[in-house]
């Protein structure tokens, strides 16, 4: 789960990390009070769940109240990369004399968490990844040992940082890899860590995302999730309990089991598919569950076909077909539906999808490429929500 800059910024002050002041608005008026409470100038900022708001024209400075006003009228009224812009935090502004760039993350490679930073923070920081990543230095941090001193020192002197501020630099580093550790981020960054001309650190961008799986003992930070701005596939695959991912192709798959909803994706790709995303019904779903998933598949317009994929062991293939039927209400399915249905009750399950017109296939290849000529034949009928 992402969470927004301004609720960072609540999250990382918890470690002290060093933020300007903030608050959020949603109306233009509602930002003029807030700079005339702080005191100008302030600067004005998009909140939505994407980078490069910056660039986009989402981040603005305000001289004056009425300014603020008019800048928050001005990205209130915006869409960033496709998204509504509905609040905006207006913030003390900082001075900056240097942009650096800080994050901590949990990285598979290396199966540690990774602290990474750059002296060439700011907007453009994954080119400079890209294109020049010795600019990036880095500290791989020992679980058990936690961050030690001397790594978050080690980095302060890759970015540069006066020796006057070291000290500060070391507790914001330890502050954000506690930060990471305590919530279950996977990413907690600060860009730009900003040193201002008196030398002094301020965070003043922040980025985390939260592990999904452990959001459950951190019922603080589930309450911050943005309704508004999910996925309404994946807000509503996950009221009904399902493990679904949204994907850019036009073949919807249901599938029993994560690594084998993976593998149908791969097979799906290999025979020149493109999955619509990602489902896993989990073991032994029953009919309901099924229907579910396939009624939250069917309602995606941009997909074409279907694709079960159940190799039934604890999940049972009759009732499988069952939730198939149960979804499509009796009626002929509007879209061209493969089933690939092996496994406990095969034959009872074959039987209940034969009454209702559609016929199971035995192999997971025949299945893929039978989706993927049937997603590719024709435009999408009319179909019922
Ligand atoms: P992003 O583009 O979504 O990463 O948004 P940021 O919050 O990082 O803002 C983009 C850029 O705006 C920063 O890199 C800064 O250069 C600038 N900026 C943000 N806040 C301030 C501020 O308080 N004062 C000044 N002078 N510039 C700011
Ligand atoms: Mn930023």
């Amino acid at each position: 789960m992402n969470v927004h800059e301004y609720q960072a910024k609540q999250i990382l002050s918890r470690y002290g990390l060093p933020i300007p002041r903030g608050e959020v608005a949603t109306t233009p008026e509602q930002a003029r009070e807030v700079a005339e409470r702080f005191g100008v100038p302030v600067v004005v900022k998009a909140q939505v769940l994407v980078g490069g708001r910056g660039k986009a024209g989402g981040v603005k400075l305000a001289p004056t109240p009425a300014a603020a006003e008019e800048r928050a009228r001005d990205i209130l009224g915006m869409q960033i990369k496709g998204i509504p812009v509905r609040k905006v935090l207006v913030a003390e502004a900082s001075s900056i004399a240097r942009e650096l760039y800080l994050s901590a993350v949990v990285d598979r490679a290396s199966k540690a968490v990774v602290l990474m930073a750059s002296a060439a923070g700011g907007v453009d920081v994954e080119e400079v990844a890209r294109t020049s990543p010795e600019k990036i230095v880095r500290a791989t941090v020992d679980a058990c040992l936690g961050l030690a001193d001397f790594q978050a020192r080690e980095l302060a002197f890759g970015l540069g940082v006066a020796p006057g501020r070291v000290r500060e630099f070391v507790r914001i580093a330890s502050g954000l890899y506690s930060a990471l550790v305590q919530c279950d981020a996977s990413l907690a960054e600060i860009n730009p860590l900003a040193v201002a001309a008196d030398g002094s650190l301020r965070c003043l961008d922040a980025k985390m995302v939260l592990d999904d799986n452990a959001l459950f003992r951190h019922p603080d930070l589930e309450a911050m999730r943005d309704v508004e701005e999910e996925d309404p596939f994946e807000a509503r695959a996950r009221a009904e309990g399902l493990s679904y991912v949204k994907l850019d192709g036009n073949i919807g798959c249901v599938v029993n089991g994560a690594g084998l909803a993976m593998a149908t994706l791969d097979v799906v790709k290999l025979r020149g598919g493109a999955p619509a995303n990602f489902l896993d019904i989990g073991g032994g779903a029953r009919a309901e569950r099924v229907s579910a998933a396939l009624r939250i598949v069917l309602a995606d317009p941009a997909v074409r076909a279907v694709l079960f994929n159940i190799f039934g062991g604890i999940t049972r293939c009759d009732e499988v077909a069952r939730g198939i039927v149960e979804a499509l209400g009796g009626v002929r399915a509007a879209l061209p539906i493969v089933v690939r249905l092996v496994g406990t009750n095969e034959e009872e399950g074959r039987r209940i999808l034969g009454r209702a017109g559609l016929v199971a296939v035995a192999s997971m290849d025949d299945a893929a490429r039978a989706v993927v000529g049937a997603a590719s034949a024709g435009e999408r009928p009319e179909v019922r929500r």
